[in-house]
């Protein structure tokens, strides 16, 4: 039978988008009896966090599910009230503190929030940092990589590839609301991209 369920583990099933994906899982050992070390241990798979997840940087076999939705899906369980998931978690960090930023759930939509009492509160929408992901990575890849051919660097389509990328990269973002931009830094240089 077709539940929310069977529709929704679809849409996020990253296959479906065409791409390739590996590092999904992981075998990990684990004790068949905790209180008896002898009795020896077994496999066991166990999923990694989808910022681990390596994407391909091309399409492999045609597309069941568009990047756009695949993107959308991710944010559904937390709509159906299962979970929350803040792409972006520990990877923002605030213009004025320069402290990480945290998740807030307002408006029906994953927002990221500093309110530490001595500066006034910083707020941003998940989306709108997701406008501007694939342009500084192509920024941070070139300042990385000593490149000019901006326009020759490939990076992952889907927001969940570009988030895995800049965790691999160990990129973090400062959110500037006054200008309003983001900035990274890259061996020593500043990137910067207007909002
Ligand atoms: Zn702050």
């Amino acid at each position: 039978m077709w539940t929310v369920g069977t529709v929704l583990s679809i849409l996020c099933n990253a296959r479906y988008t065409g791409y390739q994906v590996w590092n999904k899982q992981r075998t990990t050992e684990v004790l068949v009896d905790p209180c008896d070390v002898a009795v020896g241990v077994h496999q066991v798979r166990r999923g990694n966090p989808g910022s681990s997840w390596v994407w391909s940087r091309r399409p492999a076999h045609p597309a069941i599910v568009s990047l756009e939705n695949f993107d959308r899906a991710q944010v559904a369980p937390v709509i159906l009230g299962t979970s929350r998931a803040y792409v972006f978690r520990g990877l923002l960090r605030c213009g004025f503190c320069q402290r990480s930023m945290e998740g807030s759930w307002t408006n029906n939509r994953p927002n990221y929030r500093c309110r530490q009492g001595h500066h006034r509160n910083v707020f941003i929408r998940e989306d709108k940092v997701a406008e501007h992901l694939g342009a500084l990575l192509i920024r941070a890849v070139a300042a990385s990589q000593n490149r000019s051919d901006l326009e020759m660097i490939d990076v992952p389509r889907a927001l969940a590839g570009q988030v895995a990328m800049c965790r691999s990269m160990g990129l973090t973002f400062t959110y500037q609301p006054d200008i309003p931009a983001l900035v990274t830094v890259v061996r020593g240089e500043s990137i910067i991209i207007m909002m």
